[in-house]
């Protein structure tokens, strides 16, 4: 399987200390979250997921519930909860988030369970602290895009956008 070739390529690449190696350490590091999470992988029919009971049928996760499950998995999602490894990032800075803190959360929690309710992976990962700023994390991107439109769309204030390289992962800040 492609971890344990990449895990042997980073073993190997261990005690090498030069600069270009360390780039290329973190290159495949990348490569090894890539297969971890990617959620374009077609899974077998009625793969059910160990963790959170998620299925794979008809092509794609849902809560479907199925008499018959035939394979176990942990599912991306569930993974990046387990790994703290979160696909969207959502970074709030300004007074305004904590002046209507509640408000603003119910409206996370709002968009979390609609699009969760039909994308079993795309969910809140934490709603965290720190220092001047807050930050949202979530398992999907998709939830993360709709999280910030609507902070800028009910709020107004400033948003900005950016994906990573493979377009797994994408970056969100709203200042207001
Ligand atoms: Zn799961």
């Amino acid at each position: 399987m492609c971890l344990n070739k990449h895990s042997d390529a980073y073993a190997r690449e261990e005690p090498v200390m030069d600069k270009g190696m360390y780039q290329r350490r973190d290159r495949l590091v990348q490569e090894k979250h890539h297969d971890v999470y990617r959620n374009q992988e077609k899974w077998p029919e009625s793969t059910q997921c160990s963790s959170c009971k998620a299925i794979f049928v008809n092509g794609r996760w849902s809560w479907a519930s199925s008499d018959e499950v035939l394979h176990n998995v942990v599912c991306p999602a569930c993974q990046r909860i387990a790994d703290k490894y979160p696909a969207g990032v959502i970074e709030i800075t300004g007074p305004f988030f904590s002046e209507h803190r509640d408000e603003i959360e119910n409206l996370f929690h709002n968009l979390e369970k609609k699009e969760n309710a039909e994308h079993p992976l795309e969910r809140i990962m934490a709603i965290s602290d720190e220092d001047d700023k807050t930050i949202v994390s979530t398992t999907g991107i998709h939830l993360a895009r709709r999280i910030g439109k609507a902070l800028a769309s009910a709020y107004e204030g400033s948003l900005s956008m950016r994906y990573g390289d493979d377009e797994q992962s994408v970056q969100l800040s709203w200042e207001r």
